[in-house]
C-alpha cells in the first residue's frame, strides 16, 4: 500500500525509477486519495483519471492551460473553456514523464488570499477543514498537505504561492520574476505573475523548480537560470541572515506566528548562520497600496478579453455591446470586478500620473530597498503570513481585510524577487511559515536555508487528523 499522505516526490521517483510501482499504480493511489479526501476539502476541480505519463503525478492550479482539460481559472466566465495548447510549464512537466492528475482550485483569476473567491466553491484546510487553506492557490497547497498530490504547480502574483504554504504546511517557492515561463498561463498582472512548485519538503521544491525553469520562446520576459542545486545538509555556516525589522514586528502579526519564527531564527543561529537586524521602512508601509494600484491595473488590461467572443461563456443580446456586457456581468465574480473598476480608474486620463504613475515610482524604491539590504545579507526572513489559517467566512465581508493577508509576502514580490516558505511550527494547532527571500537568482540559497532549517526543526508536514 502506497501511504499517499507520507509519500514524498523523491521517494515516488526512486520507486517508479526502481521498477516497485508503476506510474499508473501510483496514479491510482492519489486517485483513491482523492476520492475519498476531496468531497471535504474540495482542494480539485477536476480530476484526470487516465495517467498519461511514466512517472509520479502531479496537480496543476486551474489557471495553467492543459490542452483538452478544461481550464477555469475559478471563474464562470471560462467554465467549459478546452485549451488547444499546453503551458510551457503543462509541457515540460509532461516531457519529465509526469502525469497530470487534475486542475487544483483557486480564487476567481487568482484574486484572494483564502480561494473562497474561487467560483465553484471553497476550499477547506487540512488541518481543520472550518478553515481556509489561503489564497489564492489554496487548492494545490491543499491537495499536497492532503496526500492528495506529490506536488504541484501554482501561481502567485502578490503571494498566492507562499501564503497558502504557510496556512497548510508545506514547502512553497515564489521564483525570480523571469525564471518561469507564463506562456499558457492565465494572466493577472503580468509584471508581477509567476509560477512555481508546491511541495511537502524543499528538496521536492528545488527538483520541480528544475523541471520547469528556464529560457522559453514562447514567454519574452524568461532567462538562463544558474544549475539547480539539491540541498543537502544541515550547516548554515557562512550565511548571512537578515531579519527586517518592520517586517518581523508590523501590526496583526499574531503572537504565536512570532514566536515560532522567532525560535526559527534562533535555530538557523545555532547552525552557524550570522543573523543580524535590517530595515524595510518603506517596503512595509507602501508596499500593499502600491500593489492594489499595480495589479488592478494589469488586471483591468488582462482581463479585457474576456468578451464573450474568443472564450468560455457568452450571453445573449441584441448588439455587439450588449453581449459584451452581459458576458462580463454574468461571467465574473465581484472581485474581479472590483479589480477591474479599480485598475480602470487608475489608469483613466487624468489620474494615471497620480495612481498608477506614482505607483511605479514606488515600486522602485521598494525594489532599492530591498538591493541595499541584499549588499549586507544572503536572505531576509520574516513570517509569510501575520496569522495562521483563519476561519472560512472571516474576512469574505472586509475586503481590506482579506488584502492585509499579503502584507509581508507583497514587497518582494513587487521587486520581482524569490520568496521560499518553510513550515517551522505550530501554533493553536496550525502551521506557521517562514518566509525566506533572496535576491534574484538566488534559489539555490533558498533551498539551503530552508533544506537546513526543515531537518533541524522536523516539522511533521501530515496534520494530525491524517497521521
Ligand atoms: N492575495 C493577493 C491578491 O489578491 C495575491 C494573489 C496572487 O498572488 N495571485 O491579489
Amino acid at each position: 500500500m502506497i501511504d499517499t499522505v507520507r509519500l514524498t516526490a523523491e521517494e515516488g521517483l526512486a520507486l517508479v525509477e526502481r521498477g516497485e510501482v508503476s506510474a499508473g499504480e501510483l496514479h491510482r493511489a492519489y486517485l483513491d486519495a482523492i476520492a475519498d479526501r476531496n468531497p471535504e476539502l474540495h482542494a480539485y476541480l477536476r480530476v484526470v483519471e487516465e495517467p498519461e505519463g511514466t512517472s509520479i503525478p502531479i496537480a496543476l492550479k486551474d489557471v495553467i492551460l492543459t490542452r483538452g482539460v478544461e481550464t477555469t481559472a475559478g471563474s464562470k466566465i471560462l467554465e467549459g473553456y478546452l485549451p488547444i495548447y499546453d503551458a510551457t510549464v503543462t509541457r515540460r512537466c509532461k516531457d519529465a514523464g509526469l502525469t497530470l492528475l487534475g486542475k487544483t482550485n483557486t480564487d476567481e483569476f487568482a484574486m484572494g488570499s483564502s480561494t473562497e473567491n474561487s467560483a465553484y466553491g471553497p476550499t477547506h484546510n487540512p488541518w481543520d477543514p472550518t478553515r481556509v487553506p489561503g489564497g489564492s492557490g489554496g487548492g494545490s497547497a491543499a491537495a499536497v498537505t492532503a496526500g492528495l498530490a506529490p506536488w504541484a504547480l501554482g501561481s502567485d502574483t502578490g503571494g498566492s504561492i507562499k501564503q497558502p504554504s504557510a496556512l497548510c504546511g508545506n514547502v512553497g517557492l515564489r521564483p525570480t520574476y523571469g525564471t518561469v515561463s507564463r506562456y499558457g498561463v492565465v494572466a493577472f498582472a503580468s509584471s508581477l505573475d509567476q509560477v512555481g512548485p508546491v511541495a511537502r519538503t524543499v528538496r521536492d521544491c528545488a527538483l520541480l523548480y528544475r523541471i520547469i525553469s528556464g529560457r522559453d520562446t514562447c514567454d519574452s520576459t524568461t532567462v538562463d537560470v544558474p544549475e539547480v542545486v539539491l540541498p543537502d545538509g544541515e550547516s548554515l555556516e557562512g550565511v548571512r541572515i537578515g531579519v527586517p525589522k518592520e517586517m518581523n514586528e508590523a501590526d496583526g502579526i499574531e503572537p504565536g506566528v512570532s514566536e515560532a519564527v522567532r525560535r526559527a531564527i534562533d535555530l538557523a543561529a545555532e547552525l552557524g548562520a550570522e543573523v543580524g537586524e535590517c530595515e524595510l521602512p518603506r517596503s512595509v508601509d507602501y508596499g500593499l497600496a502600491c500593489y492594489y494600484l499595480v495589479a488592478p491595473a494589469e488586471a483591468s488590461s488582462n482581463l479585457a478579453r474576456y468578451d464573450g467572443v474568443r472564450y468560455g461563456l457568452r450571453a445573449g443580446g441584441e448588439s455587439y455591446d450588449e453581449m459584451v456586457e452581459g458576458t462580463r456581468d454574468a461571467g465574473f465574480g465581484d472581485e474581479p470586478k472590483r479589480r477591474i473598476m479599480l485598475g480602470a480608474y487608475a489608469l483613466s486620463a487624468g489620474y494615471y500620473d497620480a495612481y498608477y504613475g506614482q505607483a511605479q515610482k514606488v515600486r522602485t524604491v521598494i525594489a532599492r530597498e530591498h538591493a541595499a539590504a541584499f549588499e549586507r545579507f544572503d536572505v531576509l526572513v520574516s513570517p509569510t503570513s501575520p496569522t495562521v489559517a483563519f476561519p472560512l467566512g472571516a474576512k469574505t465581508q472586509d475586503p481590506l481585510a482579506m488584502y492585509l493577508s499579503d502584507l509581508l509576502t507583497i514587497p518582494s514580490c513587487m521587486a520581482g524577487l524569490p520568496g521560499l516558505n518553510v513550515p517551522v511550527g505550530l501554533s493553536e494547532g496550525l502551521p506557521v511559515g517562514l518566509q525566506v527571500i533572496g535576491p534574484q537568482f538566488a534559489e539555490n540559497t533558498l533551498f539551503r536555508v530552508g533544506h537546513a532549517l526543515e531537518r533541524a526543526i522536523g516539522f511533521d508536514v501530515v496534520p494530525e487528523r491524517l497521521r
